[in-house]
């Protein structure tokens, strides 16, 4: 922890300056906490927290009101799982090049609590040093380097089933129903291309944004707001399946930011994917290949799918998954608009001249 300290230095006129050749003066100091005593730094006066852990995931992510903040899940010795966000100020001091398995250490954080799980936010005194090694940080590195590789199941997750989830298993159901922390392994074998792949919000009030076509250009609009900043989220409607069924699910921001690793404002402001209802070529890409799932069941019984892991090691489970192009598990709602005429619609010269004339 470190406590902010004004301390004043005065150079007279007989002060003489000295180099000490080659030595090593420590540009940091540390103080790291233990997970255990986190929540105690939450009280006020707010302390600074060191902390160090090994990095499980490093992304970015665009909040609702639009900034775009580091996100960075670091597991500690003891395996707890926690969150780092750095704020935009601070954002660069992790950078996408830090992956899983490298080690960070971070100073002068303060501990927050959102739903009863903590986090680490960066403040303006924020340093981090990524893969340390100083004399101090030696013992903890060498512990976190050898912490078994990622499990793919986060301690607090059940792993579940498509037949547990769906409604003709009526006592999983039941008793799965306003569970969050529920994991599956499963693929996506159809887009519900009719309900559109994202949805648009405004900065000032959060509210739904509505398209309008002013001067060949397409903006949104805010019915209470004027000169808003457009805040873009993925929404998909998806058809999953494992080898006990098939089932429909909701994948939100970022789920699909998991998979395609471009954030939803990047594919409609940089990709040029203006249209709602006109699913982007890249989204094909997420069909048909094995994902973790963490999915949530609402009280409706409905799915939503809050993140994706990617399944690297192909696990025994995945055999038994029937791929979708040889499938004989037909959804049981077909899906009247077909993937392919779809797909043929993003390329049509339409969207290459919208494209153009977003450039010009
Ligand atoms: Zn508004």
């Amino acid at each position: 922890m470190v406590q902010k300290v004004t301390i004043q230095l005065v150079i007279g006129q007989r002060a003489t300056f000295t180099s000490i050749p080659g030595s090593d003066i420590p540009t940091v100091h540390f103080n790291f906490a233990d997970y255990d005593t986190l929540r105690g730094s939450i009280k006020n006066p707010k302390l600074l927290t060191d902390y160090i852990g090994r990095v499980e995931k490093n992304l970015l992510r665009t909040t609702g009101t639009g900034k775009t903040l580091r996100k960075t899940l670091l597991r500690d010795e003891s395996r707890h799982q926690i969150e780092i966000t750095l704020w935009p100020d601070a954002r660069h001091l992790i950078g996408d090049e830090v992956v899983s398995g490298d080690i960070v250490a971070i100073t002068s954080t303060t501990v927050t609590e959102h739903n009863s799980v903590i986090q680490l936010e960066s403040t303006y005194l924020t340093s981090v040093v990524i893969n340390p090694e100083l004399p101090q940080t030696e013992a903890h590195v060498n512990r976190l380097k050898t912490l078994p590789a990622t499990q793919e199941t986060r301690t607090d997750e059940k792993m579940v089933t498509i037949e547990d989830l769906v409604p003709n298993n009526p006592v999983a159901h039941a008793s799965l129903k306003g569970t969050t922390n529920l994991t599956c392994h499963a693929k996506i074998i159809q887009l519900h291309e009719d309900r559109g792949w994202f949805y648009v919000s405004c900065s000032k009030c959060s509210n739904k944004l509505y398209p309008q076509h002013q001067k060949g250009q397409l903006i949104f609009v805010c019915k209470d707001d004027a000169d808003v900043t457009p805040n873009f989220r993925y929404s998909v409607n998806a058809r999953i399946t494992d080898d006990t069924g098939a089932a429909d699910a909701v994948f939100f921001n970022d789920s699909m930011y998991a998979m395609l690793q471009i954030s939803c404002d990047d594919m409609v402001t940089k990709h040029g994917e203006t249209d709602p209802k006109k699913f982007p070529r890249l989204v094909q890409s997420i069909l048909n290949t094995p994902w973790l799932l963490h999915v949530a069941q609402k009280l409706d019984g409905s799915i939503v799918v809050n993140d994706v892991t990617k399944i690297t090691a192909p696990s025994d489970h995945e055999a038994d998954i029937p791929r979708a192009e040889t499938s004989t598990l037909t959804p049981t709602t077909p899906i009247p608009k077909k993937t392919a005429s779809k797909r043929q619609e993003a390329l049509t010269p339409d969207a290459s001249d919208r494209r153009k004339a977003k450039k010009a």
